[in-house]
């Protein structure tokens, strides 16, 4: 079967064509400009390919209510010009085939249970930390939604006692991807985060509050496996910070292995490294296309 993938981002977009088994046969990035640009490079990418499905994993807020008027829609974003965009409409009109949609995050965390680092497992978490915070979860076997998308990047978290920055999220100020994304962590330091390396108290406070977010979603969600990628985790000295802080904070509440010797194997890097995001939305697209097939 040959699908295509969109991976939209707020950066850039990617595309891809794919299959069944998360195998990626043609891949191209394109930035995120204008609606109207970069849906027409998108849609020159696919248009030399037959696809039997599409799988859309979008940063959002997106509308993924199937009873909704505005189903398939990109809705409240800051980001210029996006807002009330209608993403699946838009793409339906030129490729009239099955199509799923859901979050990034939902995809990656899809993509991770399918075929990364949770294969075989009902529950895992996938959190991106890099210009926003984004978490998507699958729980009991499949993704994890409400009336909308759950937001779990915008939770509100205990501030660090030597943080006296107030954070840059739009809405909130200093919820969690107010203090810990990528830009928040270039506002308080004031350097990229790469440039900070060796800074250790920079990611002693990054690990803290992700930390405090994993606690959160350990006592909501009881993920078997909590998967953590984008920009920011390339900080891989983050990992055994978030180890040893994860365990603290729950402090023998919660007893499993998980929280013992296996700590390292729970909260661990994506097992499909940077393609987590585009192999879930090619099982986003394989889901749609049984679901329409009945199959
Ligand atoms: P996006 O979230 O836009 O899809 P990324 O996941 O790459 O893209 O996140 C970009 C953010 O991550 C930026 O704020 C950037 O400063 C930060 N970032 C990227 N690489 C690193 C790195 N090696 N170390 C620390 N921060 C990084
Ligand atoms: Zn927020």
């Amino acid at each position: 079967m040959q699908y295509g993938a969109i991976e939209a981002g707020g950066t850039k977009f990617v595309c891809a064509i794919g299959d069944e088994t998360g195998n990626v046969m043609e891949k191209a990035t394109f930035p995120t400009t204008t609606p109207e640009e970069t849906f027409s490079q998108v849609i020159e990418f696919f248009q030399s390919h037959k696809i039997e499905a599409m799988g859309i994993g979008s940063f959002g807020p997106i509308d993924i209510d199937r009873q909704s008027k505005q189903y398939g829609y990109i809705t409240s974003t800051p980001k210029k010009g996006w807002s009330g965009v209608d993403f699946v409409g838009k793409m339906k009109e030129v490729f009239p085939v099955p199509t799923g949609f859901d979050t990034d995050v939902n995809a990656a965390a899809l993509g991770e249970s399918k075929w990364g680092a949770a294969k075989g497992l009902d529950s895992c978490l996938y959190m991106t930390v890099g210009t926003g915070i984004g978490v998507g979860a699958i729980v009991n076997g499949e993704r994890l939604s409400g009336f909308t998308h759950p937001e779990m990047g915008h939770i509100l978290i205990r501030k660090h006692p030597n943080d006296h920055f107030e954070g840059v999220c739009p809405y909130h100020g200093d919820c969690l991807e107010g203090l810990a994304s990528g830009p928040a962590i270039e506002a308080r330091w004031g350097k990229k985060g790469y440039e900070l390396e060796d800074k250790f108290e920079v990611w002693e406070m990054a690990a803290d509050y992700i930390a405090q977010s994993l606690m959160n979603y350990t006592l909501i969600l009881s993920p078997k496996k909590m998967i953590l990628g984008g920009g920011v985790m390339k900080q891989k000295q983050i990992f055994p910070l978030l180890h040893q802080k994860v365990a603290e904070k729950l402090n023998g509440y919660v007893q499993h292995p998980n929280l013992a010797e296996k700590i390292d194997e729970w909260i661990i890097p994506p097992g499909l490294g940077d393609e987590a995001g585009i192999k879930g939305t090619l099982a986003l697209a394989d889901q749609a296309y049984r679901e329409e097939k009945g199959i």
